[in-house]
């Protein structure tokens, strides 16, 4: 079981040291913890959360190794800083950012090479989902993100539905482990069904729902973003986890 967090462009520094305090104090053997935070603080997290079992990562990176990128990150600049791994592909990047599943698969292909593992987010929007698309959208989404020398062990995919990322509406059961199969059958059809990489669900995950989502067939873990911001919620959501583990 994994549990993701992901702060966005939040908190302020200084709460954000609190948090990590605390998440620091937390002690979840069983599961593994990432914390997905903002690209200024990799350090000053590493460093505090040195010796604890939470590994942590980049929210973003861009695909070239260095050049005149203003503003953006290499692979290579997370690792540096502390990251042991980088989440790609989120759908508030896809929108605000307009990247492409093809630009997200040579961003995977950079962060490898940094020996940075990857979790890549898929999602459907409410539009696609209206419209019976939105299996061949995470499909086609799953195929042309992920490049063809990407090996499992390195992976872990976030089953994110747009539409449920920050709105409270959670995707109903049988929703998450329809899209889940359908994940773990692409996954499978490309590694082999004993090799298919760790299938997260985020999307309004909260201290309330989190013990339910974990009890859905193929559900690995959950990416976490408003509630990872809540200490107490946060260490009710791994607790659930390490249950279900
Ligand atoms: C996310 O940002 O990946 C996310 C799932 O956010 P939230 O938990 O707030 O819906």
């Amino acid at each position: 079981m994994i549990v993701a967090a992901n702060w966005k462009m939040n908190p302020a520094l200084d709460q954000a040291s609190v948090l990590a305090t605390a998440l620091a104090n937390q002690s979840f053997p069983q599961i593994k913890r990432i914390l997905f935070a903002p690209h200024p603080y990799l350090v000053p997290m590493s460093v505090r959360l040195t010796g604890t079992a939470l590994e942590i990562g980049g929210q973003d990176c861009h695909f070239a190794d260095h050049g005149a990128f203003t503003g953006d990150v290499s692979a290579a600049m997370l690792r540096d800083c502390g990251a042991s791994l980088v989440l790609l592909g989120h759908s508030e990047r896809r929108a605000a950012h307009g990247e492409t599943s093809d630009i997200i698969a040579q961003k995977i292909t950079a962060a490898l090479a940094q020996n940075l593992d990857v979790m890549l987010c898929v999602g459907e929007t409410k539009a696609e989902r209206d419209d019976k698309k939105a299996e061949q959208v995470v499909i086609d989404q799953l195929q042309a993100s992920i490049p063809k020398h990407a090996p499992p062990a390195r992976l872990m995919v976030a089953y994110e539905p747009v539409w449920a990322i920050g709105t409270g509406a959670v995707a109903s059961p049988d929703d998450i482990a329809a899209m889940h199969d359908v994940i773990a059958s692409v996954l499978a059809e490309r590694y082999g069904a004993n090799h298919v990489p760790p299938i997260l669900y985020g999307g309004s995950v909260n201290a309330d729902n989190a013990a339910s989502l974990f009890s859905i067939p193929l559900v690995s873990g959950v990416l976490v973003g408003g509630a990872s911001l809540d200490a107490d919620a946060f260490a009710t959501i791994c607790a659930a986890a390490q249950d279900a583990a």
